[in-house]
């Protein structure tokens, strides 16, 4: 194919991981990135059905996309993603401008269905099991200095709030070889840091069968394995399930030297009935110990979590819970959700849904609380020296990275990025830092 592609991401670093293997396809097949809807002969939208209004975006976004693709007929559009998986046909018959629709599991059939539908016209590729892990394709990476690497595609869990096990279907782990040959490659390349993706990475392995060995490869394993590579320098992975979670993960990630201090853990509430109203099978002293026995092996461990407020029949007491834990936990930062039914989903259908005023009222209070703790950890690091990862510009103009710990930095450049940089740190705020280059940049 010839002519230029544009491609627009929804929801979360799977979706982000996937844009790119579509963009590395259409690029391996002769066509050019633009950012131009106008100029654009293929246009991507890789969809996300877990945020609230994803249906008006998508439908806001391919009315947008009618105009332009009557001034210019070539144009083909796409519609890939988790709202492709979830409403299949029901895209085309409310938009029957879209060329055509990929699933989450047909990814790699992509150019042939933008061949068949130049053809014959729209065409749907949706399937309920991935065959060709999408990491196995060649990807147009975002940045040269890191790369998602997805370790397991799916869900086994079935949380009450959650559309994934629907859209993205049962686990399934990539072979230990594959990763590491995907990281290895990564390397040679160029790239610095990786992070891991997985629904519930810690549960990788436990689909596997390895020919000849009586144990299966588990996500501690796989995390040594990768610490190994040469010219890795950070490890990211996202996310554990606190209900998996196991001491053999703690141990690899103290162990490892390029595993980041750093943890997202989801805690989603603290009220033990709301945890079983999610189906989420810990309760919240058991969350808790986790956390003091990850901190007491890592330290300067940062721990970052997901937090749903509204949940159907959280009554005020519950909140309360919420709080308590928060203020226990002191997460460094937490990344918090209004609560709202989600169409597929076993929670859209509970009793008890809370009204928006209340539910906005306590979103308030909780960000408020993060905010005060936030902010109390990262004054603790003014004055200190960290070591920053350069990703690029920031909004007033200098240059942006992170720590370790996953803190955004903002310093004046100059710095490339891929860069490691020490960084000063000169003022804190809740959800950033503020310094200036130290000399020296961070050895290699
Ligand atoms: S573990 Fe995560 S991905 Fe799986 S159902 Fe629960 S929230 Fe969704």
């Amino acid at each position: 194919m010839t002519g230029r592609y544009l491609i627009r991401t929804f929801g979360c670093q799977m979706n982000e991981h996937d844009s790119e293997r579509i963009a590395g396809l259409l690029e391996a097949d002769g066509l050019v990135r633009t950012e131009e809807a106008e100029r654009a002969e293929v246009v991507v939208l890789n969809t996300c059905a877990v945020r609230q209004n994803a249906d008006d975006r998508l439908y806001g976004n391919l009315g947008r996309l009618l105009p332009v693709k009557e001034r210019n007929p070539r144009m083909r559009i796409v519609v890939a993603g988790c709202l492709a998986q979830k409403d299949r046909g029901q895209i085309q018959r409310r938009a029957p401008w879209v060329d055509v629709v990929v699933g989450t599991h047909a990814l790699p059939n992509v150019l042939d269905l933008l061949r068949a539908a130049e053809r014959d016209g729209p065409q749907m590729d949706v399937r309920e099991y991935t065959e060709v892990f999408p990491s196995a394709l060649p990807a147009r990476r975002e940045v040269r200095h890191h790369a998602w690497v997805s370790v397991s595609v799916g869900c086994d869990n079935r949380c009450t709030f959650c559309i994934v096990p629907l859209v993205r279907g049962p686990q399934r782990s990539r072979a230990l070889g594959d990763v590491l040959a995907e990281v290895q490659a990564l390397a040679a390349d160029g790239v610095v840091e990786v992070t891991l993706l997985g629904q519930n990475v810690n549960t990788y392995g436990r689909d596997l069968t390895v020919p000849g060995s009586p144990r299966k490869p588990l996500f501690a394993d796989l995390l040594r394995a990768v610490d190994d590579v040469e010219g890795i320098r950070r490890i990211r992975f996202t996310s554990p399930h606190p209900h998996d979670f196991t001491p053999d993960v703690i141990e690899a990630m103290s162990e490892s030297v390029h595993v980041c201090e750093h943890i997202h853990f989801p805690l989603q509430s603290g009220s033990d009935r709301v945890l079983r109203r999610m189906r989420r099978s810990y309760r919240s002293a058991r969350y808790l110990a986790w956390l003091e026995r990850i901190r007491a092996a890592i330290p300067e461990i940062s721990v970052t979590t997901d937090i749903i407020v509204g949940f159907p029949g959280e009554t005020e007491e519950e909140f309360l819970d919420t709080l308590r834990v928060v203020e226990e936990a002191r997460f460094d930062a937490a990344y918090t959700f209004q609560y709202s039914p989600r169409a597929g989903t076993e929670a859209a259908g509970y009793d008890g849904q809370v009204p928006k005023q209340v539910v906005q009222e306590r979103f308030d209070r909780l960000v408020e609380l993060q905010e005060r703790i936030s902010l109390e950890h990262n004054l603790a690091l003014e004055a200190t020296e960290v070591e920053v990862l350069v990703e690029g510009t920031g909004r007033k103009g200098g240059a942006q990275g992170r720590t370790r710990t996953n803190k955004v930095v903002n310093f004046a450049g100059p710095a490339e990025p891929g860069e490691f940089v020490t960084v000063r740190v000169a003022t804190a705020h809740p959800h950033h830092l503020v310094g200036e280059r130290v000399a020296a940049a961070v050895p290699g």
